[in-house]
């Protein structure tokens, strides 16, 4: 029987007229299941439903809170396996990433549930005689969540998570292409002691549902992540009507590979952060900056541990490199590896389509040596292509890693303290990694960038509160 995919709107499971394929990259001739797309009048009646339920949810214990986001937590740990089949099917990442996004999914309702009993206040004194100051947090009030596909358990967790530990009711609108995960999300959470309009999830399109939502009188916050190019475009409504908003976006993020690092360990870094995921990761080392001395051997170890890479289907034994998740994404890769190619910058390894026997979106993953200046060097591809360049020295690789207009994560490979320390120091990123992949972070700490990366608040960990919570100021006359 084929599985249907549908919105939750108000406790009540909504079906559109229509119901279309969930497309599987793996093979497009085996779709995922089938689902329907709302429209934005659904959005609307979606924040409608949130609002009116939202006090009656700030005013639950926090222990009632910590209990729901306990058992949501608890249920995807317990069935981490089917829900990461679902999404390896549906995005495309090989099954053990998938297994471990989808764990990692669950130990954020855990952590949350353990914030919500730890909701920071102060209190301080008054520079007035007889005077006490109490400085409180309350929920926002409604929150939606703009999500992107290629982590489609994981952020939504970390944005829904934070959002109903700490009181407020949240709108759910996933990206397209993953409504499955969207879905499984749902109706874990549907069953775990929610009042009916809690949660909520609308799935479709970001120009009619995802504006309808921005857009909603009633909705208090937006916490989105996806493009530059989306942010942008919701930044300008949010500010106009004066929303709260809180956005994570690309990335162009640099690892260099100092002549003092541990090849090989830099070689299994590099690897892993440009390639993993088929390179489809925000925090993705698609610079890839290394030092004269260890550039050649660097770029021919690059290449023997590519051809040793096996892409294929992302539940097949044995996969490395899934499928790139959607047809727009794949013809994005093509159209930038021609471009690479028009601009001078020379194909070290891959870049083919590949047909290992079933019809899916295969590409090989792909090397490319760059200049400083090049498109494929400074715009974010979001795909198993990733860049190397030469740096002089250490100055030149710093400089390099921080010219551009990004600034999620940058990671340096050394033995040396001091390279490693002034990297920490003058990195212009949110996150640095040492002797690690720029892609692969905790789920209890900050997340977030700099400059075009990222906007307003941090995500995750104790921060998060800053973003799903108000403060407020009391003066009492003793
Ligand atoms: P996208 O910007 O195309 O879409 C993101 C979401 O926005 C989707 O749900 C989409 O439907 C919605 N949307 C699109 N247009 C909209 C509109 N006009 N109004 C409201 N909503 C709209 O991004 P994507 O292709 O889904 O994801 C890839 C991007 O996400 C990459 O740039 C990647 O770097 C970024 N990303 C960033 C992080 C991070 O934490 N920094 C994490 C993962 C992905």
């Amino acid at each position: 029987m084929v599985q249907r995919f549908e919105s939750y709107i108000a406790g009540r499971w909504v079906a559109g007229s229509d119901f279309a394929p969930d497309e599987n990259p793996s093979d497009l001739d085996a779709p995922v299941g089938e689902y329907a797309t709302v429209d934005a009048g659904h959005a609307r009646e979606a924040v409608e439903a949130a609002h009116a339920a939202q006090p009656a949810w700030a005013a639950a214990t926090p222990q009632q809170r910590a209990d729901v986001l306990d058992r949501v937590g608890s249920e995807i740990l317990a069935r981490k396996e089917a829900l990461g089949r679902l999404l390896a099917l549906e995005e495309g990442k090989p099954l053990s990433e998938s297994i471990g996004e989808a764990a990692r999914a669950g130990q954020i309702f855990k952590f949350f549930a353990g914030e919500a009993l730890r909701i920071p206040g102060e209190r301080l004194a008054s520079v007035r005689p007889g005077v006490d100051i109490e400085i409180t947090r309350e929920p926002v009030g409604v929150v939606g969540v703009i999500a992107p596909w290629n982590f489609p358990l994981a952020i939504p967790a970390w944005k829904i998570a934070p959002a109903l530990a700490y009181g407020n009711s949240v709108v759910f609108k996933p990206a397209e292409g993953v409504p499955g995960c969207a879905w499984a999300l749902a109706e874990i959470l549907s069953r775990a002691g929610l009042p009916a309009g809690v949660f909520n999830l609308v799935i479709g399109g970001g120009r009619s549902v995802g504006n309808a939502l921005l857009t909603a009188p009633r909705l208090d916050a937006l916490s989105f992540t996806g493009s530059v190019a989306t942010g942008g475009q919701l930044l300008r409504t949010a500010a106009g009507r004066g929303l709260k908003i809180q956005m994570e976006m690309g990335g162009k993020n640099a690892l260099v590979v100092m002549a003092d690092a541990d090849l090989e360990l830099a070689v299994r870094c590099a690897i892993d952060g440009a390639y993993f995921s088929t390179g489809q990761r925000c925090t993705a080392s698609s610079r890839l900056i290394v030092e004269a001395p260890v550039y050649e051997r660097f770029v021919e170890r690059m290449t023997q541990s590519l051809a040793e890479l096996t892409v294929g289907p992302a539940v097949a034994e044995g996969t490395d490199i899934g499928p790139v998740a959607n047809r727009s994404q794949f013809e994005q890769d093509l159209a930038y590896l021609e471009v690479g190619r028009s601009e001078g910058a020379e194909l070290l390894w891959g870049g083919r389509p590949l047909d290992p026997g079933v019809r899916g979106y295969y590409l090989q993953p792909a090397l490319l040596a760059a200049q400083p200046g090049h498109r494929v060097a400074m715009e974010e591809i979001f795909g198993p292509v990733a860049c190397v360049m030469l740096a002089e020295d250490y100055d030149h690789a710093l400089q390099l890693a921080n010219d551009t207009e990004f600034g999620l994560c940058s990671g340096i490979c050394t033995t040396s303290l001091r390279h490693a320390t002034h990297f920490k120091r003058h990195a212009q990123v949110g996150m640095v990694m040492v002797n690690l992949p720029t892609a692969g972070v905790d789920p209890h700490v900050a997340f977030g960038g700099r400059k075009s990366s990222s906007y307003g608040a941090r995500e995750q960990g104790r921060y998060a509160v800053e973003f799903y919570t108000t403060v407020k100021t009391a003066y009492t006359a003793a």
